[in-house]
């Protein structure tokens, strides 16, 4: 694997569009051991792209439950929100090299017009407005979101901890959404963006975006970025076998500030992890000496009843 050698930079790269949950707080875990075990760099990046569903008081939040936990960084990137110059520069790379175009279809028509991908749900893209005539752009009336055409090409990593993945992007994507009609860019692009500029070498988040993880490589690739190691860590899930989400206001930080100690908390993460037999108190910086990715399950878990632990 790239990178097992030298300096290590991680981050967290949290969306304050909630307060923090415990599916959050084991992924920030696990990134900060994986940056700690090793002296590295960490960089915390708030990922406030979408300015509808972000609120500034969550950024406030998130960083105050990061502390209350234990788990420091060493340097804070310009909030998403800000960075839109830098997108915009890589926007013009991309379109400088005849990959962008706009796209008119609205979210109905594209519903209507594909299949969603079964593992994760997102929408193949089908091409409709990929080879319109300058005459057809200029008779739309809507706003275009704008698309990276992408070739019919398998983008192959090695996962940290989930292995080998290979994904055929024109099969489980198709050309995506790089920048929305709002004017908004995409996560795809700014994370690509942010990651470079911050010399992030070690990605660790959430299993959820390991489909597409391939999607932003071939960006990387285009953009003649660097590619971080990545490490996809398991999902919480709760007893139901639903995904833990931000709405599940009994485990957000709130909740579990009020009933656990950082220790007590950190035992039963470091538990879930897969890095202690049980749920003993213990801090991160305690789980950081005897840290390996090879120690870390990769399977999702089912969170149990809180109140027996
Ligand atoms: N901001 C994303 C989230 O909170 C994480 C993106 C990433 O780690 O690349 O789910």
């Amino acid at each position: 694997m790239e990178g097992t050698a030298g300096a290590v930079t991680g981050r967290f790269a949290p969306s304050p569009s909630g307060r923090m949950h415990l599916g959050n707080l084991f992924s920030a875990l696990l990134a900060w051991l994986g940056v700690r075990s090793r002296g590295g760099t960490m960089v915390l990046r708030i990922e406030d792209l979408d300015p509808a569903r972000c609120r500034p008081e969550y950024a406030e939040l998130l960083k105050e439950d990061l502390r209350w936990l234990g788990l420091d960084w060493d340097t804070e990137q310009t909030p998403q929100s800000r960075r839109a110059e830098a997108y915009g520069a890589a926007f013009a790379r991309l379109q400088a090299q005849g990959l962008v175009y706009p796209c008119y279809c609205s979210r109905a028509e594209l519903h209507a017009a594909s299949a969603p991908h079964a593992a994760d749900g997102t929408f193949v893209y089908p091409g409709t407005c990929r080879a319109l005539t300058d005459a057809q752009r200029a008779a739309m009336a809507r706003m275009p979101a704008w698309r990276v055409r992408v070739p019919a090409q398998t983008v192959r990593f090695t996962d940290g901890l989930q292995g080998p993945c290979a994904q055929a992007l024109d099969a489980a994507c198709g050309d995506f959404i790089i920048r929305r009609s709002d004017g908004v860019y995409a996560y795809q692009l700014a994370v690509v963006t942010d990651d470079a500029a911050a010399g992030v070498t070690q990605v660790v988040r959430g299993r959820d975006l390991l489909g597409s993880t391939p999607r932003q490589i071939w960006l990387q690739r285009t953009l003649g970025l660097p590619t971080p190691d990545y490490f996809h860590v398991p999902l919480l899930l709760a007893p139901d076998g639903r995904r833990l989400s931000k709405r599940e206001r009994d485990l957000d930080m709130g909740a579990l500030r009020a009933r656990f100690t950082p220790e007590r908390l950190t035992g039963l993460l470091a538990q879930l992890a897969g890095l202690q037999p049980d749920a003993s108190p213990v801090r991160p910086e305690e789980l950081a000496a005897g840290f390996a990715w090879s120690r870390v399950r990769r399977d999702d878990v089912t969170v149990g009843d809180l109140d027996k632990i």
